[in-house]
């Protein structure tokens, strides 16, 4: 049944992208002291977020911090200023988008941020790092995967999950590809799966923070030029003027949709 499929891929990224902090700050400010002590924040090493932010979980749990703290802590991240529009209007146009996280966050603030915001049920697939509450009631982090990428941190390469997904997704759709990608997010790890777009695909880089700039970058220099259109974003609503342009015939059906609510 051909003609059910998507014809479009969405990527998010989730820190700073479909929530307005990072997850790992809020968690933070469950502490007594709302802050880590200098030991913790100096063994942070330039490439190696995903063994720090374990290390920020050991420290959580052996302050006390419980995971029903945890779980309230992360529901209560605000989303990204227009975020659920976004989601709203992708909830409406759920024939034409296929969405997917990937992030290097953790499986339990994804999903346990997702379930309570609504929206879980509109992600195909969530990439990240696996998570689980160990007995003592710590969070434990693992690595999502190992990779070839000198880019990518040792956790996790983006561009590598997205190729894989794409050639999955192709072959269980009985060779049809999507027509169009779009990736949205705003850290530098989110520069490298950008490479795996082509030129009718988008890249939503958040404006001004280090996707952004270093695309700017990108298309400045004359090697290693993006081939994707690159689109600043500010707020969700800005993404869902842009994919509104792609799916014009059922602008009228979302209309229509809105004034009944
Ligand atoms: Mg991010
Ligand atoms: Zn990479």
């Amino acid at each position: 049944m051909k003609f059910l499929q998507p014809r479009f891929l969405m990527l998010f990224d989730f820190d700073e992208t479909i929530i307005r902090d990072n997850s790992d700050d809020s968690a933070v400010c469950l502490l007594p002291s709302q802050e880590l002590p200098a030991w913790l924040v100096n063994s942070y090493r330039e490439g190696h977020y995903h063994e720090y932010s374990a290390k920020i979980m050991a420290y959580l749990a052996d302050q006390g911090v419980t995971k029903e703290c945890i779980k309230s802590g992360v529901e209560n991240i605000p989303p990204n200023p227009g975020l659920l529009d976004l989601f709203r209007f992708l909830q409406s146009h759920q024939q034409d988008f296929e969405l997917v996280v990937v992030s290097d966050a953790n499986m339990y603030f994804i999903e346990t941020w997702l379930e309570h915001a609504g929206f879980r049920h509109l992600f195909k697939r969530i990439f990240t790092n696996p998570s689980h509450f160990d007995t003592a009631g710590c969070l434990v982090l693992r690595p999502f995967h190992s990779h070839s990428c000198t880019r990518c941190p040792e956790n996790m390469c983006k561009q590598a999950i997205l190729r894989e997904y794409l050639a999955d997704r192709e072959k269980e759709r009985g060779g049809v590809g999507f027509q169009r990608v779009f990736y949205v997010g705003d850290g530098s790890n989110d520069v490298c799966p950008t490479h795996a777009l082509g030129p009718q695909d988008t890249a939503f880089a958040r404006r001004d923070y280090p996707m952004h700039r270093l695309l700017l970058e990108m298309q400045q220099s004359q090697s290693a030029k993006p081939k994707a259109n690159v689109v600043p974003w500010v707020t969700g609503n800005d993404i869902v003027d842009f994919e509104s342009k792609e799916t014009p015939n059922r602008q009228i059906i979302m209309i229509n949709k809105l004034t009944l609510i």
